[in-house]
């Protein structure tokens, strides 16, 4: 696993989460990234709000590849107890299509004596403080001038009857997917000093190559499309990032390449479908349980040595 990923508060962030379901609550807003809608979804959230209704958000939307935006849209509103929107998080009339989203997860709350109690999750630069303000619609996410029940928890009232719970930091285990982790870490999820750039950039030809060929040829002028490397030492020579005696500094290429990634220069593009992350999900779920397994069988195996060993004494005796 080549992305080692550890945020901080993962335990205090699940307390604030623990706590705030008890409290009560009833939506979860989960906010995703529109170009990694599969890998941007935390698989510890559902487990902590069960039974709550669940509206996932697509964010970044304009940075997305649109068709990609539908098939994901189609695939979370078919989930049960799940609704799905795509938005700007800087823009206004799209945030105030989450707040009827929510009221329509839970239509019997929403009032002055049952307030509709909402929590959003996300991971980091996912666009949450932006969108926290454009809901607000005020400089609102670090104002704390509405305490929740841990000092962890903002609570924001968005409208009448209808609070917005903001828990900081962030609850993540290890990432088992490991494209899932090159996708987060190509999006600027992930801290720099937790990952390899040339790795990351490398990974990203494969998936321009296969998916957005045209794209990667446009954005840097070339002809044909040879093995990754060769791409992205082509791309460093375009960007400038060659060294005196004329070989490539490998690691500027890679940088370029996830800078304009980042930024959108080289479209709308989205890194994965839903049918890869369920095949991605089923094969980690299997080598999980195949390490399970054969932890399992060295486990048998040396209580059985160490039985035999002790019969063998206890024979010797
Ligand atoms: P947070 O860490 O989740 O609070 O993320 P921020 O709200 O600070 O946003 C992280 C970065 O993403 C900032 O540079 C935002 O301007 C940018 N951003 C947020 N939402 C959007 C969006 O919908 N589209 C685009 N293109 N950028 C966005």
């Amino acid at each position: 696993m080549p992305i080692n990923w550890f945020p901080g508060h993962m335990n205090s962030t699940r307390q604030a989460i623990k706590d705030r379901v008890q409290a009560g609550l009833d939506v979860v807003i989960e906010l995703l990234d529109a170009r990694l809608p599969g890998s941007s979804s935390n698989p510890m959230l559902a487990a902590l709000t069960t039974g709550r209704p669940s509206l996932k958000v697509l964010n970044k939307q304009d940075l997305a590849d649109p068709a990609q935006t539908d098939a994901w849209l189609a695939f979370y509103n078919a989930q049960p107890h799940t609704r799905a929107i795509a938005l700007d998080a800087g823009e206004k009339a799209p945030a105030r299509a989450l707040i009827k989203a929510c009221r329509e997860l839970a239509p019997l709350r929403g009032d002055m004596h049952k307030p509709l109690r909402v929590m959003i999750c996300g991971i980091p630069n996912v666009g949450k403080s932006t969108l926290i303000n454009t809901l607000v619609g005020r400089k609102a996410a670090k104002t704390g001038d509405e305490p929740g029940i841990t000092k962890l928890e903002q609570k924001f009232v968005l409208e009448h009857g209808f609070y917005l719970f903001d828990t900081p930091g962030m609850l993540w285990p290890r990432i088992a997917i490991e494209q899932s982790g090159y996708h987060l870490a190509a999006s600027g999820a992930i801290g720099r000093n937790a990952f390899d750039e040339e790795e990351v950039a490398l990974e990203l030809i494969a998936v321009l190559k296969r998916r957005y060929p045209e794209r990667l040829q446009a954005r840097y002028g070339l002809a044909e499309l040879g093995a990754d490397d060769s791409v992205l030492e082509a791309i460093g020579v375009k960007r400038g990032a060659k060294i005196r005696g004329g070989a490539v500094q490998m690691h500027k290429a890679a940088e370029a390449l996830l800078v304009d990634y980042r930024q959108g220069l080289l479209g709308r593009i989205t890194l994965e479908t839903p049918e890869e992350m369920a095949a991605w999900r089923r094969e980690a779920a299997e080598a999980q349980d195949r390490k399970a397994a054969e932890q399992e069988a060295a486990r048998a195996a040396d209580k059985e040595r160490r039985s035999g060993k002790r019969s063998a004494a206890s024979g010797d005796a």
